[in-house]
């Protein structure tokens, strides 16, 4: 144990906050203020300032467990890899290669998601590997590349949202999910600019906006064309911007005329006069900028949601202006970082495509293998949940939960439980770890070091603050250990090294080059520094010692022999061929359930402020359990006086694929024809057991935010 305090990062949500772990007396360790990180300048949530309660062993994991006559009993760290070894061979033998699958997580460190991509592509040879971020920001990923050329969750800093003109802000209540994070938007609006909030609910966050707009679930497509028309009506476009910096402006044109303001109103619930005012609270200000968080991108239609945002933005001069832009705001830990080094069934490391010939060889050539030798793209996270059991017959998860956090989740259960074979690393008995034939007791966040990337593209470090408890090793260390057992060629597993530095500087040279280029990073600039934003290249800035994209008061920068980072991102130019912006035609649709008579209401998941995601971390903290010890279901009083439900009665949600059941939570911060129920929670009151699996055709994003449901009283 260290005795002096080591300043790391938060292991939860996207904003990873910088906190110093202090060692305890009594054994432990706690958190203390690290004023000095800019994202969060020592302010923390109550899970970040709780997280160490998921070390102590009460909670955790600390021996291996194997499957022994229908129940997981001890075994040693032999037992269980030599285990998961003959699982996955002969899986491989009987089926093929594509039989073995692989889910990652978004939590994982970008050393251990770059290594399991590589695992899982020349070990197992496998292309079905995808991870839990499909779930949560693919469908702005996806817009951006098409828009941009390029995704970055946030293209700036958050230091540039309380200096900017105006903020929208859709579907995001940070005020929960992330609250430290709401600081910029308070500061935003001591300074004179304005906040917009788009969120059906009168969430946290609606409540500080300027301008709350509440439309229907699954309809902010079309209020983002509704704003866009109004914007052309009323000749507030920047015409030279789109001359100069965009390309294919007129299509996208036509589609939003398409979409009159009554109209909008309509589909959308949002008056005419609150779409106009909300123009002219964008427009007027010299800079601007739109957010968008799970809201708009967890449906069916997420990319087009978020390109008609992204082409208001276009439209009205703001991409690559100062203190102006589109971004999104990630939300998993390591939501970024997980998706740009080779997790995702089409990526691999730097933000390169599978399908990509150069890319095959450059990362083929760092990893000592035939190009071809490499498997093509795989199914996304959904579609490879939901072939389990059929032809995936084995598979190895690390770092997720789907038995609550999929989609049409009691099938995603079924799926699992139909495997050949199961293996799970995680920290806690996780309930989908429950159901596994080998579970390995993994290290966390303080127990080991390695990187993660925040939702502006900051790569951090994560430094170890304590030794782990006896019976654990990382991540890297059980994938060390399977390569050595499943290796074909002699000496494979050297290729897979466990000290988490050695594996990074193999990331930094794949991927250089890429879209994501982290070639210039290493761990002791992250260790000086707070943070680098990719890109960054190896290579110099010819010494002028100045970031050319920083505030004008940033201090001369300390390592002018090395690329600085990129904080700002198009400036001069946007990542496509022609260095222009596209524009992307899009109208509205409506989303792929629609209410009827049989299940008349819309149901919205999402998160509260004392839980985070699937709940198998924050759910074993008792002070987080206090606070929010289990599910509910948000109802307008309108509607719970048609049910004929009073506030704590148990109500029945059931959609065509499933029926849960929570206490009723009623409120007027909610539409009448809606229902919210946060999705922490397993058993009876699962969110996911109602949601709908449908997939954005082009981010395979499932639509977690818009079901149709019907209400039941329960007498029992
Ligand atoms: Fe951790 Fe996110 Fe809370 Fe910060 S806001 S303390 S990163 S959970």
């Amino acid at each position: 144990m260290r005795t002096t305090s080591t300043p790391t990062h938060c292991p939860y949500c996207a904003l990873q906050c910088g906190m110093n772990l202090s060692p305890l007396p009594s054994g432990g360790v706690e958190v203390t203020e690290r004023a000095d990180f800019p994202v969060n300048r020592g302010a923390l949530c109550g899970k970040g300032r709780t997280a160490p309660a998921v070390l102590s062993s009460r909670v955790r994991l600390t021996s291996p467990l194997v499957r022994s006559e229908g129940t997981l009993v001890p075994a040693t760290w032999d037992e269980a890899l030599d285990r998961i070894a003959e699982g996955l061979r002969r899986t491989r033998t009987e089926h093929g290669p594509d039989a073995c699958g692989v889910f990652g997580g978004g939590g994982l460190t970008n050393e251990k998601a770059y290594t399991l991509g590589k695992f899982a592509r020349i070990v197992l040879g496998t292309s079905q590997i995808d991870y839990n971020g499909r779930f949560c920001m693919s469908s702005a990923a996806a817009a951006g590349m098409k828009a941009f050329g390029l995704d970055r969750g946030l293209p700036f800093p958050l230091e540039d949202i309380p200096r900017t003109g105006c903020v929208i802000l859709v579907g995001s209540n940070l005020a929960e999910t992330m609250p430290p994070a709401l600081r910029y938007f308070n500061e935003l609006r001591e300074n004179g600019g304005t906040l917009i909030v788009v969120d059906p609910r009168r969430t946290r966050t609606a409540e500080q906006a300027d301008l709350h707009l509440a439309p229907r679930p699954g309809t902010d497509l079309a209020l983002a064309l509704g704003l866009l028309h109004l914007v052309v009506a009323e000749g507030r476009t920047d015409e030279a911007y789109i001359q100069e910096r965009t390309s294919g402006w007129e299509e996208a044109r036509a589609a939003a005329m398409a979409h009159w303001p009554e109209y909008v109103e309509r589909i959308t619930g949002v008056s005419v006069p609150q779409l106009r005012e909300a123009v002219r609270m964008f427009c007027e200000p010299e800079s601007a900028m739109v957010l968008t968080a799970r809201g708009p991108e967890q449906q069916s239609k997420g990319t087009d949601t978020v390109g008609a945002w992204i082409n208001l933005c276009l439209a009205t001069g703001r991409p690559g202006r100062p203190l102006s832009g589109y971004g999104c705001l990630t939300g998993q830990g390591n939501g970024q970082g997980g998706r740009e080094h080779g997790q995702k069934a089409d990526q691999l490391p730097g933000y390169r495509k599978l399908d990509d010939p150069e890319a095959r060889r450059h990362v083929a050539e760092v990893w000592g293998v035939d190009p071809d030798s490499l498997p093509g793209p795989g199914r996304s996270a959904y579609e490879l949940l939901d072939a389990l059991g059929t032809d995936i017959r084995a598979l190895l998860l690390m770092g997720s939960n789907p038995v609550v956090s999929a989609p049409r989740a009691a099938h995603i259960e079924d799926r699992i439980r139909s495997l050949d074979f199961l293996a799970v690393c995680d920290v806690v008995l996780s309930e989908t770890a429950a159901l596994a034939d080998v579970v390995l007791p993994v290290t966390q966040w303080a127990e080991e070091t390695g990187t993660t990337t925040n939702l502006e593209g900051r790569v951090l470090l994560r430094r170890q603050a304590i030794t782990p408890p006896d019976g654990v090793h990382s991540d890297l260390h059980v994938l060390h250990e399977l390569a050595a057992r499943l290796d074909v060629e002699e000496g494979l597993e050297k290729g897979f090294p466990t000290d988490p530095e050695e594996v990074f500087d193999e990331l930094r040279r794949a991927s250089a080059g890429g879209t994501a280029d982290y070639s210039g990073i290493t761990y002791r600039r992250l260790a000086e520094e707070n943070g680098v934003f990719w890109p960054c290249p190896a290579g110099g800035d010819g010494g002028s010692g100045h970031r050319e994209d920083a505030s004008p008061d940033a201090p001369p920068y300390a390592f002018p022999d090395v690329h600085p980072g990129t904080p700002r991102l198009f400036l001069d130019r946007f990542a496509t061929e022609d260095g222009r912006a596209r524009f992307v035609p899009v109208s509205h649709r409506a989303i792929a359930e629609e209410p009827d008579d049989e299940y008349p209401v819309l149901l919205t998941t999402g998160r509260v402020v004392a839980q985070y995601q699937s709940g198998a971390q924050t759910r074993r903290v008792d002070e987080l359990n206090a606070a929010a010890p289990g599910p509910f279901v948000e109802l307008h009083p309108r509607l719970a006086e048609r049910l004929g439900a009073a506030e704590g009665d148990p109500v029945a949600v059931v959609s065509r694929r499933g029926r849960a059941v929570a206490p009723a939570r009623i409120t007027r911060a909610i539409r009448p024809d809606t229902v919210f129920m946060p999705f922490h929670w397993p058993g009876e009151g699962r969110a996911n057991t109602l949601t709908n699996p449908a997939l954005d055709p082009t981010s395979c994003m499932p639509e977690f935010k818009a079901c149709a449901v019907r209400l039941e009283t329960v007498r029992d």
